[in-house]
């Protein structure tokens, strides 16, 4: 599916998840995206725990770089939003990454009011001080447990928060690109995505394939292209470049990022 997305000139490809470090053969799988002709970005994100004992193999691999969920720098905070106790093990997967030569390491932190919306500019200086993007995300109301209403904190109150942080300039944005990037005093960058108060569909370039074979133009929209007949029980190229671009058609103008995701949870689609 690569391969034919590529001849039609796709040149960007993130490994999602659920975890893809899970995965059996992630390092071969890597490999083999990585060699794919015209595929120039080769990126993964994931929540990190596994990253330490992969960081060198990746690489290795042709991996270019990483995006880690870090949404607390408090042991206690980070428990209670990803239910695992493992910040030590993340912390330590990003120096492993970092050691590796994975650039850039984007750390994603949701911000959520009442529970690490008074750390941000404490994350922001951590991945500052190590080389590393911290990206503020909006939350979305993607059914993920959590009462939407009383969580959110819009991008403009984010960017209050951290304000002192920030260097004079206007901020930048790269094409086809969710964050909006302001550069810092202390050098390098920090991110703000606005999935629900500013949205970003005009620039949204992106199709999902998901691990049970469907092609997602938009995250939250339920339109989905069935590429198991191009997969099985042959691989036709031609008709997998036929549903890539019916895929690439469907894209809503403007998606609905203030609306539950529906019949599948984020972690089914990809983000
Ligand atoms: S709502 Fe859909 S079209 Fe809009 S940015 Fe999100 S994925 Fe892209």
């Amino acid at each position: 599916v690569v391969e034919v997305a590529a001849s039609l000139g796709v040149t960007k490809v993130r490994i999602t998840g659920g975890e893809p470090l899970v995965r059996p053969g992630i390092v071969d799988f890597v490999r083999k995206l990585s060699r794919v002709p015209g595929i120039t970005d080769l990126a993964l994100s994931t929540n990190g725990t596994l990253l330490a004992g992969r960081a060198e193999e990746l690489r290795a691999a042709g991996l270019i770089r990483v995006n880690v969920s870090l949404d607390s720098l408090r042991p206690h905070v980070f428990r209670a939003v990803s239910g695992r106790d493992d910040l030590p093990r993340v912390l330590a997967g990003i120096e492993a990454a970092r050691r590796a030569g994975l650039r850039p390491i984007k750390l994603n932190i949701v911000v959520l009011r009442g529970i690490n919306d008074d750390e941000l500019c404490e994350i922001v200086r951590y991945a500052a001080g190590n080389g590393l993007t911290p990206r503020l995300i909006e939350y979305m109301p993607l059914g993920w447990g959590r009462r939407w209403d009383t969580s959110f904190v819009p991008a403009a109150e984010i960017l209050e928060r951290i304000r002192p942080l920030l260097a004079d300039g206007a901020p930048r944005r790269n094409p086809g690109d969710t964050a909006v990037y302001y550069a810092l005093r202390a050098g390098g960058e920090v991110g703000v995505i606005s999935p629900v108060s500013c949205r970003f569909c005009d620039l949204c370039n992106r199709l999902r394939f998901t691990a049970d074979g469907r092609l997602r133009p938009c995250l939250t929209g339920e339109g989905e292209v069935d590429l198991r007949g191009a997969l099985l029980p042959r691989i036709r190229p031609d008709k997998i470049a036929q549903c890539l671009r019916a895929a690439t058609a469907g894209r809503p103008a403007v998606g609905s990022n203030s609306k539950p995701l529906g019949t599948r949870p984020m972690a089914a689609i990809g983000g």
